[in-house]
């Protein structure tokens, strides 16, 4: 990875590396190129200004200001009555001014002559560039002389300067790109390792804290991810068990009393009844499971459309409840509480089927008392179904994997009955096509409701 042209060790590096080259030209630009032509106008800038001085300054301060300004800004000066110097101020070095250099001389007479102003000098003679003003004052002329001097010696001494800062730079910018990418590239590794191991199906692996916000979140939805995955994995492996238990079972039984049948029973028509009715239970519980499976897939796969019309729902929970009716024997009850009509617009037997289950389950999971409420409740825009069992209710943490295909809790059934863990995931897709809003409300050691809305029909 660290070799590779996309890494992120070459990327952050190129990038680096990019940007201090920027910025390192920018500097030769400006240091090395334009000093030069910088140096030259500042200079010409100062001394402008100082010529304006002068030229302002009243007669009694003129001599101070003169001084000042060959002290502070290392200036050389010449006061002159035209014939003769006056007053010298040639203090600094390489002043041409006192040397009797033709060239001097000549400005000096075009300045008597009244070509005041600023001259340039470019001479052989001189070391560098240089510049020179003459002003007139009252009688006297004044001459103010400054070579360009350092502006050579400083442009090497920064070039050289540059070369190592360069130097310097680059050496300082691989490192620290070597070291963010490596901050940055070992937490992704180690995740990319977890993540491996994740796609092998190691469903226990752990996406560690990196320190960086950013990778923290990453491992934490990752972490969130997996258990969830774990969780799935779990309920898919329950299911292949389950679903061979819940075949095999039945098909025990049939084979099992079909021999009875066969060997023993089938003179004696009593006994035969029974054990038939023992083969025709077992195989109807056998068509409930393959029913369940194939309503569940039929759904899922959106095969079915619904077939929604206008009818009464009391009158069809009525019919539901009635079907119970054989367990009554058992001591199961089921009580309504609620309209005698409610018009409601949805797929009759699919609703139906909602029911069924809610109540089976209801009457499977019920407590001691053996008690089951189904209650309706017509509000303004819409009705409350609910389906009250008083057991042991369900674990808060169980509650977000019972709508799961295949989910079935460990507990035991108050009825002598093994559902098929179908129910619900049927429930919550039949309602979920017909948008309607539903739960569960549970408490432990006292019972569940299960509810679902419908909108009223106008
Ligand atoms: P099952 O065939 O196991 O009843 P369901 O899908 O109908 O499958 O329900 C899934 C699980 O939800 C059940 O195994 C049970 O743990 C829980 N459950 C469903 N209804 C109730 C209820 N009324 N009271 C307590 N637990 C319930």
């Amino acid at each position: 990875m660290i070799t590779k042209k996309n890494s992120l060790l070459f990327k952050t590096l190129s990038n680096i590396i990019f940007f201090s080259v920027f910025i390192l030209l920018f500097l030769w630009l400006i240091q090395v190129v334009f000093y030069n032509l910088f140096y030259e106008k500042y200079t010409i800038r100062r001394l402008d200004n100082i010529k304006k001085t002068i030229e302002k300054a009243k007669d009694e301060e003129l001599a101070t200001i003169l001084e000042n300004i060959a002290y502070e800004d290392n200036i050389c000066i010449e006061v002159t009555d035209g014939y003769a110097s006056v007053g010298y101020n040639l203090r600094t070095k390489a002043c041409a001014l006192g040397k009797n250099y033709d060239f001097i001389t000549k400005i000096k007479r075009d300045v008597y002559s009244g070509a005041y102003g600023r001259y340039i000098i470019n001479n052989k003679e001189l070391a560098n560039k240089s510049l020179l003003y003459g002003i007139k004052k009252n009688n006297n002329f004044i001459f103010i002389y400054s070579s360009l001097e350092d502006v050579n010696t400083t442009s090497n001494v920064l070039r050289s300067q540059l070369i190592y800062i360069t130097i310097i730079v680059i050496i300082f910018a691989i490192g620290i790109a070597y070291f963010i990418s490596k901050r940055i590239t070992k937490p992704i590794l180690k995740m990319t390792n977890s993540a491996k191991k994740l796609g092998e199906g190691d469903y226990r692996v752990v996406f560690e804290k990196t320190g960086i916000t950013e990778m923290d979140d990453l491992a934490n939805t990752l972490n969130a991810a997996t258990s969830e995955l774990n969780k799935k994995n779990e309920i898919r492996n329950d299911l292949v068990a389950n679903v061979s238990h819940d075949f095999k079972t039945p098909l025990t039984m049939i084979k099992a009393y079909a021999e009875m049948v066969k060997d023993f029973s089938y003179k004696d028509t009593k006994k035969r009844n029974e054990n038939i009715d023992v083969i025709i239970k077992e195989t109807d519980r056998l068509n409930t499971l393959v029913n369940d499976i194939l309503d569940l897939k039929k759904l899922e796969q959106s095969k079915e459309i619904l077939n929604i019309e206008k009818y009464d729902i009391i009158n069809e929970i009525k019919e539901i409840i009635n079907k119970f009716n054989y367990l009554k024997k058992d001591g199961y009850f089921i009580s309504y509480e609620g309209p005698d009509k409610l018009l409601i617009e949805a797929d009759k037997s699919k609703l139906n089927q909602v029911v069924y289950n809610l109540i089976n389950n209801a009457l499977n999971y019920t407590g001691k008392d053996k008690k089951v409420v189904v209650k309706v409740t017509k509000n303004k825009n819409d009705s409350l179904i609910e389906i009250v069992d008083t057991g042991k209710g369900i674990d808060t943490e169980e509650l977000k994997y019972i709508w799961e295909k295949y989910y079935r809790s460990g507990k035991k059934h108050q009825r002598n009955e093994i559902g098929t863990g179908l129910g619900l995931s049927i429930v919550k897709e039949i309602l979920v096509r017909h948008n309607f809003n539903y739960g569960v409300q549970s408490t432990k050691g006292k019972g569940s409701t299960f509810y679902f809305n419908i909108k009223n029909v106008k």
